[in-house]
């Protein structure tokens, strides 16, 4: 009887589990295939420097097109995680920043940006892969920063030390992504050298509440500590205003400018106001 009851109850989960768990296995399926496919694209989101208002990096932010469908990569990075796709994929997103950024032109030099996985990173193979992405491609070692989300923290940090170090060996900047969400103390970003931390959107959001404090607060940490400070998610010029009163170094969000097809950097590069509004409705 207890059983019976038991399981008309988990019938009812188990519905919306197997939803969840075949939308899952579609996406897994699907995620195999997409580099053969060539449904990966990758897009790149302005940085600018705080002191002039200029661009100094972008960002590659990875875009899967399946079908008419763009699945956001919240929902399949974690999908890609599990099912061990991280690798050829993080591969991939390396090798493809490095090429572009070295195309790009401008009379200042411009830093890329790279997402990386802690699965990825604590692979034996991950240096090798960064290696080869700078070798494919004529980018210096020092234009290239690699963000660790901040859970990064909860991992083994003798591994991700160990890998950090070889990183800067290179001159490539490390930074903390979605700063204040996860796991870092401060104690292990002085010991992990760590270069840059990047405020998450969050704390930009309620500025006007306690969000202001708490980006002070690492502001002074930040200068003591020597990282270099970068906020994102800006999407207003109150907001942007504010955060370089602050002194906070760098500065992105869709008040400067949404993730930028391949195809229209260079025209942002060299005209960078006419764009902006094409961009924005874009
Ligand atoms: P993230 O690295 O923190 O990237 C910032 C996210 O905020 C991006 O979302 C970006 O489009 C969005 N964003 C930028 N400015 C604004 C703004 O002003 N307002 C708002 N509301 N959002 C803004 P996206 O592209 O959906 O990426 C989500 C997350 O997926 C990224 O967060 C990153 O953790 C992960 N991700 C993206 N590409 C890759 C990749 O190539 N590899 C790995 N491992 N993860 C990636
Ligand atoms: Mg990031
Ligand atoms: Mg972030
Ligand atoms: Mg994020």
């Amino acid at each position: 009887y207890q059983k019976k009851q038991a399981r008309s109850t988990v019938g009812v989960f188990s519905k919306q589990m197997d939803k969840l768990y075949s939308y899952e296995l579609r996406l897994k399926n699907e995620l195999t295939q997409s580099i053969e496919k060539e449904q990966l694209r990758l897009v790149f989101q302005p940085i600018i420097s705080s002191k002039n208002d200029e661009v100094v990096a972008f960002e590659a932010l990875l875009r899967w097109q399946l079908d008419e469908e763009n699945i956001p990569p919240d929902d399949f990075i974690s999908i890609a995680e599990q099912y061990g796709l991280i690798h050829k994929i993080g591969a991939w997103v390396l090798r493809n920043a490095c090429l572009q950024a070295s195309q790009w032109s401008s009379e200042q030099p411009l830093s890329v940006c790279v997402n990386v996985s802690v699965i990825q990173l604590q692979d034996e193979n991950f240096i090798a892969i960064v290696d080869d992405a700078l070798s494919n491609s004529t980018l210096p070692g020092d234009l290239l920063h690699i963000e660790i989300t901040e859970s990064v923290f909860a991992a083994d940090t003798s591994i991700i030390s160990n890998q950090i170090k070889r990183l800067q060996a290179r001159k490539i900047k490390v930074s903390i992504d979605d700063f204040g969400t996860g796991y870092s103390s401060l104690s292990v970003i002085q010991d992990l050298a760590i270069n840059m931390v990047k405020i998450d959107r969050s704390f930009v959001n309620k500025m006007n509440t306690n969000g202001h404090a708490i980006i002070s607060a690492v502001m002074h940490i930040a200068s003591s500590l020597d990282f270099l400070v970068i906020a994102e998610g800006v999407e207003t010029e109150a907001q942007a205003r504010e955060l370089q009163k602050l002194g906070v170094h760098f500065l992105q969000g869709y008040h400067y400018s949404k993730p930028i097809e391949i195809e229209d950097i260079d025209s942002y590069l060299t005209n960078m106001t006419l764009d902006k509004q094409y961009l924005l409705n874009k």
